[in-house]
This record gives C-alpha cells, structure tokens and sequence, in this order.
C-alpha cells in the first residue's frame, strides 16, 4: 500500500500540518494525518454558502441534477481502489469490506441518476366538478449530514446522491474518527462539480472538520432544513430534541441490537454462514452486525459446534492484508467497552464459549485487535439489551417461536433482524405485523449486508427514520398539495354555502 500522504494527496485530501484534529489508524495506532477543526465563523460561513447555492440549484432540473450524480458515481469508480485503502487504514475494515462499501457508494449514485426522472407526485380526485388535486414534492434546503466512524463514504453518498437529485445543498460533517475518508468521497463529488460545469453553484457540496461541537452548530442552525445524522442513540436523543425545537427536519439513524432465530427447521449450513459474516465482519462494529441468537434447543449443540469451529479458524490481522477477516477496533475506548461487555456477560450467568481476548499486542501495542466472542446464556440478560458495539455474539436456546419472538423484540432498539427457517409458516410470522418490530427483518440472510434498493432504517430507539432506497428520496423534499380549479364556478369544499 501507499504511503498515507500519497493516498491523501491523490485523493485530493487536503491535511493541516499543525491541525488540531488529530486521526489515527486502528491498524497499529500510528497517526495518519492531521486537520483542523473547523470555527464557528467557518461553519456560519459554510451554512451561508450553503443557502446561497441552494437557491439556485433547486432551479436546475431534476434529471440535470441527475447527471452531477452520475459524473459522481464515475469519479468513485476511478478512486473505488484508494479510498477503500483509506477506509481500510482509518477504519480498520478489511480491504474487501473497503471495497464493499466504496461500491455501495457508487450503486447509490447509479440509483439515484434513475430517481432523478422519479421525483413524481399524485393527482387526486376532487369532491368538486372540474377541479384537481396534485401533489408536488420541492426541493428542501441545505442538508447536513452527520456522519458514524463506521460508514464513512457509503453514509455519506446514500444521502448527498439522494439530496442533490432533489435539489438541496449538503454540508459533511464527518466522524472525528474517520474524516479522511468521509473527506475523500467529498473530494471526488467536488471533481464532478468541476467537470459538470456552471450549473452547479459554489458551495452546493461543501464539508467541516469537527466532532461534537461543530456537529451541534448545524444541528441548531434553522438554515439546515434538514439534518440527517448517523451514529448512536445517545446522540440522536440529542439531536431529536434540537431539531425538533426548532420544527427542522431530520433523519436519524442510530443504534441496532440486531437479532436471529435459527428455526427448529433451519438449514444449519446457511445459518452459519450468516452468523459469522453478520457477527464477525467489521469486527462487530456495523449498526446491523449480529448480536443476539436465538436457536432452537434442538439445534442448539449441533450450531454452537460449527460456530465454534468457524471462530477458531477466524484470521485476526492486518486489515490491509488478503487473509484477514476480522481487522482492529477503531481504538482503545471500544476495546473498553468489549472488555465492559465480556464482563458484563460473565456477570449475568453467561457461558464464554470462544474468544474475548485482546490479540496481536505485541505486535500492535497501540492496536487493538479481538478474537471475537460467543457467549451462551441463560436467558436474555439486561446487557443483551444495550448495544455493545464490539464483536459479541449471546446465545440463549429456546423451545418455542412464540418466546423467541418475545424475546427477539423486548429489546429498545429496532433496526435489523433475521430467521433462518425452511418452514413457512415460522418466516410469514416473522415478517407479519406480530412478528420482528424492526425496520428490517430477512429471511434466510443475515442481518447485515442490506442491499441500497430498499429503505434502510428502524424503529423505537433506532430512530423511526429511513434512508437510500423506496421512497425514501421524499424526506429530502417537501411535499405541496395543488387544489386547481379549471372552471369558471367557485365551489367550496364540504359544500360550504358562503353568501352564494
Ligand atoms: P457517535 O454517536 O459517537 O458519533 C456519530 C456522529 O455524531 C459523529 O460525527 C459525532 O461527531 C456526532 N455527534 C456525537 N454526539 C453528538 C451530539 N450530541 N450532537 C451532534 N452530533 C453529535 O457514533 P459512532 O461511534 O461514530 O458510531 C457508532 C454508532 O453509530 C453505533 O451506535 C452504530 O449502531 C451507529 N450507526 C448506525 C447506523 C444506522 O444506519 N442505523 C449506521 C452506522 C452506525
């Protein structure tokens, strides 16, 4: 791999020298680079720039729109390579699971350059003779876009694709952990808006260096019309509150403690792989990894066996480095709350069947590398029901589905779930209304991994929001009803006689 500056620089990633953020790589703790925190004179500026260009964007046709998002997904195909290293080294993600999301990111474009011919509303039939009602959906405002260590290019580009096709500015503010890859997918947008041409207003996509407090300037700003932040329940509890005071829009994507039911009619080979990928993959740390498993206690020895075994042929490593599977955590106050959480579950009568240890120290003194855990429990303790968002896998046995749905949805979080079933009585219940509450909820897959054409999202302490696909390109409008009448009477609705 490249040395990080020439990475940088190729991406058009600007760094400061003396910055006073400061970004380290999880792979062995050493700093990458640094930038500087924004002021809030630069972010009052920023939004100002913002309003501007969106006053003249919103003018620009929709399919034109399109086709800034379309030079986009190009621009991220000819850097897809680079900034996968970048994520791979600033995340700690394995190159392929770069790679992955990178191409997310320009699946999205692609998505979008077809929605921007689909911005489409209702006609509706009226009460009185010769008149109309239709519905049109308008561009919003400047969007901010708030976004986790996890995700860094592909959060970003599910809401910039969707909000520039309707016609809204977009301001970044990346994690604090990972900005340089968040900036990256920033820069090749930027190198679209060179090669669109004059259409596109300075300012339209424009990015801030910052953590809490910057985010916070443009959660409170009542010139963000709409803020769509990603990242934990404690900061969307914030965030909710904010923009609600000031009757803003928002889209909030938070915290998940995603679930499986492997059925007494399950197909264990297909279980398994879901649970490792689902469990293990970006070490635990996707808002939609596994966390909690249900099987059925006539399942149960036979699955745990083969989970064993797939853990231990597990290759913890370098995530830049072909064989690995499973990279560091993103640093020392995550590798905490694993060792929280192994605790945690020892302390609530689990079983730790594999795993939960710190690896490679020696090697990586400042990287923290885990040989994720499988715990059996006794029953669905008090910490299963937080998210502990490490590579945790609880086990607890069950004898019938309707307790394993119970338990499946007595957690606060409601974003993604799964059953492994061949029965289909079991999977239609899992889907139905009394089935998973989450705003996810797949058949033989696992929870992770979703595919960008349908809404992504979920309920109760996940926020209730949904971005990417469906129709979730609306949240990023306003809607207005047109009652038109194209007679020459004036009739009132409800039948209302006015002096006639
Ligand atoms: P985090 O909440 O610490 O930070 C996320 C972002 O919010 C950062 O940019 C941060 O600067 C900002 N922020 C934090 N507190 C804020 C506040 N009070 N006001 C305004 N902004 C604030 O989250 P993280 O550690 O970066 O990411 C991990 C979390 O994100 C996990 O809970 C994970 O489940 C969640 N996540 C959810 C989704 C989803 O789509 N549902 C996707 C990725 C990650």
């Amino acid at each position: 791999m490249d040395k990080p500056l020439d990475l940088l620089k190729r991406l058009g990633v600007e760094t400061q020298p003396n910055g006073d953020l400061s970004v380290y790589s999880p792979i062995d703790g050493a700093p990458i680079a640094t930038l500087q925190n924004a002021s809030n004179g630069e972010i009052e500026d920023t939004i100002a720039r913002a309003k501007a260009a969106f006053i003249k964007w919103r003018d620009v046709p929709a399919p034109r729109r399109g086709e800034l998002v379309r030079l986009w997904g190009e621009e991220l195909r000819k850097s897809k390579e680079d900034i996968a290293q970048l994520i791979s080294l600033e995340v700690g993600k394995i190159l392929q699971e770069g790679l992955g999301e990178v191409q997310e990111a320009i699946d999205m474009c692609d998505l979008c350059v077809g929605q921007s011919r689909q911005l489409f509303g209702r006609t509706i039939t009226s009460e009185r003779a010769s008149h109309r009602i239709m519905e049109q959906w308008h561009p919003l405002g400047p969007v901010a876009i708030i976004t986790a260590f996890n995700f860094p290019c592909a959060v970003f580009a599910w809401n910039a694709a969707n909000a520039l096709i309707c016609g809204d500015s977009i301001i970044l503010k990346p994690s604090e952990k990972s900005p340089l890859s968040g900036m990256a997918t920033l820069q090749a947008l930027l190198r679209a808006i060179d090669k669109f041409g004059s259409d596109a207003p300075g300012g339209l996509a424009q990015g801030i260096i910052g953590g809490v407090e910057q985010s916070k300037e443009l959660v409170y700003s009542r010139d963000i019309a709409l803020v769509s932040a990603t990242g934990s329940t404690e900061m969307g509890r914030s965030v909710a509150v904010a923009v609600a005071e000031r009757f803003g829009k928002r889209i909030l994507e938070l915290g998940g403690n995603n679930a499986m039911i492997v059925t007494e009619h399950a197909n264990l080979e297909l279980a398994l792989r879901a649970i490792v990928f689902g469990a293990v993959g970006t070490a635990g740390q996707r808002c939609t990894s596994l966390r909690r498993l249900f099987i059925h206690h006539t399942q149960k020895d036979a699955l745990i066996k083969k989970i064993k075994t797939a853990y231990a042929s597990l290759n913890i490593g370098n995530p830049l480095e072909d064989q690995s599977l499973v990279g560091p955590l993103i640093d020392a106050p995550a590798y905490m709350m694993f060792k929280n959480g192994i605790q945690d579950a020892l302390d609530e009568g689990g079983t730790l069947l594999i795993g939960g240890e710190r690896v490679l120290e020696e090697q990586y003194p400042d990287g923290y590398y885990v040989s994720p855990a499988v715990f059996e429990m006794p029953s669905q303790t008090q910490a299963m029901k937080a998210e502990c968002f490490t590579p945790i896998l609880y086990i607890v046995p069950y004898e019938d589905f309707d307790q394993a749905l119970e338990m499946h949805n007595d957690v606060p979080q409601g974003l993604s779930s799964c059953i492994i079933s061949d029965n289909m009585r079991e999977v239609e219940r899992f889907i139905s209304a009394s089935g998973s509450d989450c705003g996810m909820a797949n058949v033989n897959i696992g929870p992770s991994g979703a595919e960008i054409g349908g809404a992504f999202g979920g309920e109760k302490e996940t926020g209730g929001d949904r971005e990417t696909g469906s129709d979730a390109w609306k949240n990023y409008m306003r809607r207005t009803t047109n009652s038109i009448n194209y007679s020459t009477d004036m009739p009132l609705a409800q039948g209302i006689s006015f002096g006639d």
